[in-house]
């Protein structure tokens, strides 16, 4: 028997909310669906080459750069060929940081070449560069501990053991002002990064209002392990360091979007992206080449297969998520009447590891009540039983992801596709995060656990919350 109570025993309280008005054949039928779209998804090589593509035909592509105006261009012919509709680019205006040359050389006690690799949005250093004593700590906290005569006029390297992303992105983004705050006349960090073969990792950084802008540069873990050993045993360390990059005024850059419309509910909307922008060395293959190829392949997917999902699916490749976020907050901005009937927003945004599932991230509407969480977890839910055979059904709550987040902090419901980042900081923000690091299975196993989630979504008859 498959009737109501066992429904009820099958997925628990989430059957509730089948019940109303949503018989058990709808969800039967989404279940078939996307049995279909795994197995057509497990013998598609599309994303794979579409992601070979956009890495050697476009490559790297920081927001405000040429090639991000050839990615722009790249995308909406890839998404017309995927057999999206309605694909056009949305304009949002970005920083426009150019990185130009740049070097550091100890001077003492062992002259030799450092490899570095500029932070983004960094100052340059003042023309012929600046030699100063380096001092080193491992830590905001331990700067802090240091007087400012131990500081002034010197460069501080931030050098810390790789602990996760979140502690070294921390110093990253801190680091310059608050050794500036206490006279520093320059900053290096050492890369946040899981493995290194003297590749430095760049990222972004940001600079109080209340200190002076001084040059930063991430040197690789090598050489800021070599600067720690010499630091500790009592040398004195001097570094040059020279910086030629320039913040220009802000450049025009767009979103872009494609749809498969809804059948019978097309005001309703499934946005599923990734960021088109990467940083200017390597190619964006996994940050975040990688999301952008599986939110299109997985709309692919469904339009090949000839579903037809009440709602709509909006495929979205945002601007400017490494340095400024303003693709996302621009797409929160010109869609805020449609944020409403946004269903879900789902990001993938950490390379091509393995999913394992999706972390559900939910706030309130402006000025509206605290969303029902376990409510919202039980539908989700609903979508386990699909995943389990690509073993990606852990559907918990989490965070949905950078790009999403100005539509989630409004109260759209955000997917994070929680990949296996065991392996992504190796090439994280390096000219190592090129297409030759992605596994062809691997990508086309998470395009099917992000089609299977897509379609579901937009398919099934209840929302994650209610309108
Ligand atoms: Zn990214």
């Amino acid at each position: 028997m498959r009737g109501p109570l066992s429904l009820l025993l099958a997925v628990g309280c989430g059957a509730n909310l089948l019940m109303g008005g949503a018989p058990e054949d709808a969800m039967a039928k989404v279940r078939a669906n996307a049995a279909l779209l795994t197995t057509r998804a497990l013998a598609s090589d599309a994303a794979y080459r579409n992601l070979g593509s956009l890495c050697d035909d476009v490559g790297h592509r920081l927001s405000g750069s040429a090639s991000y105006g050839r990615a722009v261009e790249w995308a909406l012919k890839a998404m017309r060929d995927a057999g999206l509709s309605n694909v056009h680019a949305e304009k949002v205006m970005v920083p426009h940081w150019e990185r130009n040359t740049e070097s550091a050389r100890m001077i003492s006690p062992t002259p030799q070449e450092l490899s570095i690799l500029g932070l983004g949005m960094s100052v340059p250093t003042p023309k012929g560069g600046i030699t100063a004593e380096v001092v080193v700590v491992s830590s905001l906290e331990e700067l802090a501990t240091l007087k400012d005569d131990q500081v002034k006029g010197r460069i501080v390297l931030f050098e810390s053991p790789f602990k996760g992303y979140g502690p070294g992105a921390r110093m990253r983004f801190s680091g310059a002002s608050a050794a500036a705050r206490k006279g520093a006349v320059g900053m290096l960090l050492r890369s946040v990064a899981s493995l290194s073969f003297d590749t430095p990792h760049t990222g972004t950084l940001h600079y109080d209002a209340d200190a002076p802008a001084i040059p930063a540069a991430a040197v690789s873990v090598e050489n800021a392990m070599m600067m720690r050993r010499q630091w500790d045993r009592g040398q004195k360390v001097i570094v040059h360091l020279e910086m030629n990059c320039r913040t220009l005024p802000d450049a025009e850059a767009a979103n872009v979007v494609g749809e498969l419309p809804g059948a019978s509910k097309p005001g309703e909307v499934v946005l599923v992206g990734g960021h088109l922008d990467s940083w200017d060395v390597g190619q964006g293959a996994q940050d975040d080449g990688v999301g952008c190829i599986l939110s299109l392949q997985a709309a692919h997917l469904i339009h090949e297969q000839g579903l037809k999902p009440a709602r709509t699916v909006r495929v979205v490749f945002f601007a400017n998520e490494e340095n400024g976020n303003r693709g996302g907050e621009g797409y929160a901005r010109d869609h805020k009447a449609e944020l409403p009937n946004h269903v879900a927003a789902i990001e993938s945004d950490s390379g091509n590891g393995l999913a394992k599932g999706f972390g559900l991230e939910l706030h309130p509407r402006e000025g509206g009540a605290a969303p029902d969480a376990a409510k919202a977890l039980a539908v989700l839910n609903l979508l386990a039983p699909m995943l389990e055979p690509l073993e990606a059904s852990r559907l918990t709550l989490g965070h949905g992801g950078v790009d999403i987040e100005p539509s989630v902090m409004v109260g759209v419901p955000g997917l994070g596709m929680n990949h296996d980042t065991s392996k992504y900081w190796e090439v994280h923000h390096s000219k190592a995060d090129t297409f030759d690091k992605i596994n062809k299975e691997d990508l086309a196993r998470n395009a099917a656990i992000l089609a299977v989630t897509v379609y579901g979504l937009a398919d099934m008859p209840s929302r994650l919350l209610e309108p």
